[in-house]
């Protein structure tokens, strides 16, 4: 799945250009850096691989989505309609800023279900972000129809979906703002990080100031000259952070063909499965191929097969179960356990999820495994993964 498996030479040179200049912050010390600046050079690469007009990198994805929706002006008061299946991170974002999140069910493209999307629209909703789950793309044609014909904000949250496109587009590309998440375990790495992608020179001016403290960068060598125009925090990556990811975006298009050739064996095994049904992709072609996720039967079957993958030796992730990525475990959510005090119109809001229900996103949920695909098996290894995975299944159905 992750970039860190295929880890060497590259990213140690790219660290070690660093560690020779001692200068690890981004920014300033134009001298003493002698010419080496990682991370301009990776925001450089983002915008010609992913074709757009601005990048801006972050210390996390989580990071990215606050910054992105502060560009947005995304605030108090403001509703943003999100999927009960993500990680934790995309309604932490909404928060951080103050906005509420508003959750809605999924459909079997394991993403935002467009018709659930319409029918939470309120006088309220600024934003909708589709989370492009495990690799694969929401169904982005319904939702930008949706957000021009109600003037919203599409953000898209594409920390899982690195290098994945919808009809040749890459996603994070396709709406006002999208983002990406380089953490330890997505699909490229700079062991944190993360980064905003957009075509709004607005959003992005806006974006590089505020996650540097509002400095407008204008100032020149002198960082103490910059201008606030307004106010920020710091969410900058460092110079030996952007330089592991500067070696692992060069490698993207070889994790890509190893992930979907790798996917492809695993699928073709598991299709001759009667009771095993996948995840529908809206633009098959443009998957990035992390995980390959399918639907058993029901819920029991699911949980059974999960514990017969695991007890065959391999990873399998039966979301209704964890912890991290589906709203059944947020208790902390639902309970609105926080440290610092809401504002009092965003904790009566949150009040809902002590008893809001998702039998639409259960009932997909709870039947669904995702099957992460690994970069460092050889198609040998794959084979006989997938033929281990297919007798687990097997066994239960
Ligand atoms: C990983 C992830 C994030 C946050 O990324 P971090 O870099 O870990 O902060 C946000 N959204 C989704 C869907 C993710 O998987």
């Amino acid at each position: 799945m992750p970039g860190f498996e295929l880890f060497g030479a590259e990213e140690k040179k790219e660290v070690n250009d660093v560690l020779e200049t001692g200068i690890y912050m981004r920014y300033g010390f134009d001298g003493p850096r002698k010419g080496i600046w990682k991370a301009k050079e990776l925001e450089q690469a983002l915008c010609e691989r992913f074709n757009v007009k601005y990048a801006q990198l972050t210390s996390s994805g989580t990071t990215a989505l606050t910054t992105a929706m502060a560009a947005l002006g995304i605030g108090a008061g403001d509703e943003v309609i999100m999927p009960t299946f993500t990680f934790v991170a995309s309604f932490e974002a909404v928060l951080s800023v103050g906005a509420t999140p508003v959750l809605v069910d999924i459909d079997d493209t394991l993403t935002l279900d467009p018709s659930a999307v319409k029918a939470a629209i309120t006088p309220r909703t600024k934003a909708v972000m589709p989370v492009h789950m495990c690799g694969a793309m929401a169904d982005l044609d319904a939702l930008v129809a949706i957000c021009e014909e109600h003037r919203l904000l599409l953000l898209e949250d594409a920390c899982q979906s690195t290098g994945a496109t919808y009809k040749g587009r890459a996603l994070g590309s396709i709406g006002h703002a999208g983002t990406f998440s380089f953490d330890f375990v997505k699909t490229i790495t700079c062991a944190e990080g993360g980064a905003i992608i957009t075509n709004d020179k607005d959003v992005y001016t806006k974006a590089d100031a505020y996650s540097d403290h509002g400095h407008d960068h204008l100032g020149g060598a002198d960082r103490g000259a910059d201008d606030h125009p307004h106010l920020g925090f710091n969410f900058r990556i460092s110079e030996l952070h952007a330089a592991v990811g500067l070696a692992q975006i060069r490698k993207l298009d070889r994790f890509l063909a190893i992930l979907r050739n790798n996917k492809e064996i695993v699928k073709a095994t598991l299709e001759t499965i009667p009771g095993v049904t996948f995840r529908r992709i809206p633009d098959p072609e443009g998957d990035s191929a992390t995980h390959l996720s399918f639907f058993l039967p029901d819920e029991d079957k699911a949980r059974a097969a999960t514990k017969a993958i695991k007890a065959a030796g391999l990873p399998a992730f039966h979301w209704f179960d964890n912890n991290w990525h589906y709203f059944r475990k947020w208790n902390h959510l639902k309970e609105g356990a926080t440290l610092s005090p809401f504002a009092a119109p965003l904790a009566k809001a949150l009040d809902a999820y002590k008893t809001k229900q998702f039998p639409a996103s259960d009932a997909l949920i709870s039947r669904c495994i995702s099957f992460p695909i690994a970069l460092s098996w050889t198609d040998e290894e794959v084979r006989e993964r997938a033929e281990k995975l297919a007798s687990a299944i097997k066994s239960v159905l």
